[in-house]
């Protein structure tokens, strides 16, 4: 399983990162301006072939009306070159000619020594045609063939006019003309549509580009779309020029290009903000990446063995020290559940009774166990439970630390060992202080013993002798009885001596349980009383017989006792006798017994007083200094304290306390 805490390896900052979605956005906004440019040219050019194309239709029907014109003409002229008809036929004729195209203002029939024959519409000026229009029927003679002249006309009434002059031949000689008269402005009125004419300014210029006939019914042209074709007639140079009343596209280019540039500052704005939430969160990445790396760092180098659990109790992460610890890869440990694989099996019921307790949600906060490493070995650990909360406040798990205790253990047992010797050694030492005063003490129950039994063996031969007397007997054995007795007490009285020595000292594992404190004080009085004696101290007992039992090494407090009330004795030694009384009190308060042991003694100087506990410290010319410290350190053994206080009347005052059991 994998670490869930580990991040992905750090992307490396390049320079380039920005360009390819800069030069993407250069682009889009290249193509996005491009796009209305487009449109609009696509547009203009529609509308130019549009406006081609009708102009190019308004030029076939203008062509079409004059050919029309011209071929009735011609039918006529045929006619008239053969078989002239009676005038008021011809006029006849002309008549319908004019009423098919009101375009025409005049026909006149020359004969071919250019004298009028006929003429109907427009009067003929007093100077006749013009010249450009003279010209152009010669031209028209010679060529054979029907010709128009330049649009003329220098005053209003003339102008926009222009002839057609049709030359008649008859067997191969020319006969005479005909020359119709046209009003251009009259043409470009009837033959183009109205919509045309709104939509365009039309004009018909001629080869000088002068406006012979115009039609703008929608305004004057703007001169964007425009187009000019000739209208072939033959001999005029005639031009009908088309000039669209539309402007260029505006309002779609606009709109688009408008909404490109709101467009383009939306993208630009955007890819600010996103470089910005870029920068930032890469920014919050290397910061969070720090502080992985530095917490990594960190468990790594924990001598502590940190362990994650679920509700269920799976593993989810351990850090190297406690891989270390059960002697197991991470990998073997991430996902299991127990039992687990470093279980010691002696330990099992215990493992699993607080395994039990772990998936109802109640760890136990601190406690001590084995595990057991992979090579068999097993490691005495002290484990923390806490509850592990996510950052929503939600309890996800467990998270353990550990810590190995194996050398602690080692050094409490080498201590344990350490002190016990101190103790037996301790406890010798002041039996080789005591036993000459055991020896004398022994001596008092064993010269009784002697006299009490040479006593009772004089009884026993009185008896003997005085065989026969009936009173002698009874009195003998009441004797003898009491003898015996006596002997006997005193027996159990120097065994007891010998038992409470040999008791104390033995060596022995501690061993606690509930202790009246006044056995504990009868348990030494004899060896206390001894001493005092010896040194003419009076001893006092204030142990009251309900005081509540303590929970300790009986023996242990014999010596705790032993060793105060000795100490008591001897600071007593150099005051007057009368003075020397030692006092043994006890009391309880507090859910606490409390022992103090009070002599009248020097006291203790302020300088002793420092280094009163201290091992191997001692005022005394033979003493070894071991007494208070192995005091304090039994009394600490058992949770209580031993202190030390000045006598008010003079002297000094040991307390130990210690809790009820
Ligand atoms: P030791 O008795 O072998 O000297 P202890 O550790 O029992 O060693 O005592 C250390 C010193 O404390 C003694 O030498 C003595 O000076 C002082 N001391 C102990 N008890 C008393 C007491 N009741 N009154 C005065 N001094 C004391």
């Amino acid at each position: 399983m994998k670490n869930p805490f580990t991040l992905p390896r750090p992307v490396p900052e390049s320079p380039w990162r920005w360009l390819v979605p800069v030069l993407l956005v250069l682009l889009f906004l290249l193509v996005l301006l491009w796009l209305p440019w487009q449109a609009r040219q696509m547009e203009s050019n529609e509308r130019q072939e549009q406006l081609i194309a009708d102009t190019l239709w308004v030029e076939q029907t203008l062509r079409f009306e004059l050919a029309r014109s011209e071929e009735a003409l011609a039918t006529l002229g045929a006619d008239l070159a053969v078989k002239p008809p009676a005038p008021e036929v011809l006029q006849a004729r002309l008549a319908q000619m004019f009423k098919n195209g009101h375009e025409l203002r005049r026909v006149v029939w020359l004969d071919a020594a250019g004298r009028v024959q006929a003429i109907r519409g427009m009067e003929l000026p007093a100077a006749g045609l013009t010249d450009s229009s003279r010209e152009a029927g010669m031209l028209a003679r010679t060529t054979r063939a029907g010709r128009y002249s330049e649009p003329y006309g220098a005053t209003a009434l003339l102008h926009g006019l222009i002839d057609f002059h049709l030359p008649l031949y008859h067997a191969g000689s020319y006969v005479g003309s005909l020359v119709a008269t046209y009003n251009l402005q009259v043409l470009l009125d009837e033959n183009v549509p109205w919509w045309f004419a709104q939509d365009n300014a039309l004009s018909l210029l001629d080869r000088d580009d002068h406006i012979v006939a115009t039609r703008a019914a929608g305004g004057p042209g703007r001169g964007i779309y425009t187009h000019k074709r000739a209208l072939d007639l033959p001999g005029s140079q005639i031009v009908l020029a088309t000039d669209s009343v539309k402007g260029a596209p505006k309002l779609v280019p606009n709109l688009l290009v408008g909404s490109v540039i709101v467009l383009a500052l939306g993208l630009v704005l955007s890819l600010v903000a996103l470089w910005r939430h870029i920068a930032r969160t890469i920014a919050a990445e290397n910061a969070l990446r720090q502080q992985m790396a530095f917490r990594t760092a960190m468990e790594d180098s924990l001598l502590t063995g940190l362990r994650a659990r679920d509700l269920e109790g799976r593993v989810t992460y351990v850090n190297p020290a406690f891989c270390r610890m059960v002697g197991l890869p991470a990998g073997e440990l991430l996902g299991k559940k127990p039992p687990m694989p470093y279980w010691a099996p002696e330990a099992m019921a215990e493992y699993e009774q607080r395994f039990k307790k772990v998936l109802a949600g109640q760890a136990t906060p601190q406690f001590e166990t084995v595990f057991q490493r992979s090579d068999g070995a097993r490691v005495p650990v002290l484990v923390f439970e806490a509850p592990l909360v996510d950052s929503h406040g939600r309890h996800t798990g467990w998270m353990s630390s550990i810590l190995d205790i194996t050398d602690r253990k080692r050094a409490e047992e080498l201590n344990r060992q350490q002190q016990e010797k101190l103790e037996t050694s301790a406890r010798l030492a002041t039996m080789g202080e005591i036993s000459s005063m055991l020896a004398h003490e022994l001596n008092q129950p064993l010269a009784a013993i002697s006299s009490y039994t040479a006593g009772a063996l004089n009884v026993l031969n009185r008896v003997n002798e005085g065989e026969g007397s009936a009173a002698a007997p009874a009195l003998d054995i009441t004797m003898l009885r009491r003898a015996l007795e006596q002997a006997n007490t005193q027996a159990r009285r120097a065994g007891q001596v010998i038992r409470s020595v040999h008791e104390f000292v033995k060596k022995r594992e501690p061993r606690r349980e509930s202790v009246a404190m006044h056995q504990v004080v009868d348990g030494i009085r004899a060896l206390v009383e001894l001493q005092a004696r010896q040194s003419y101290v009076t001893l006092q007992v204030e142990v009251p017989p309900d005081l509540p039992p303590v929970l300790a090494d009986r023996v242990l407090l014999e010596q705790v006792l032993l060793n105060l009330t000795r100490n008591a004795i001897e600071a007593m030694q150099d005051i007057a006798p009368e003075r020397r009384l030692l006092r043994i009190a006890a009391r309880s308060s507090d859910g606490q017994v409390a022992v103090s042991v009070i002599d009248n003694g020097h006291g203790i100087p302020p300088e002793v007083a420092e280094r009163l506990f201290s091992p191997f410290f001692s005022t005394k010319a033979e003493g070894m200094g071991m007494g208070l410290s192995i005091c304090r350190t039994a009394i600490e053994f058992h949770g209580g304290t031993l202190t030390h206080a000045d006598n008010p009347d003079g002297g000094t005052v040991f307390t130990f306390s210690l809790q009820k059991a």
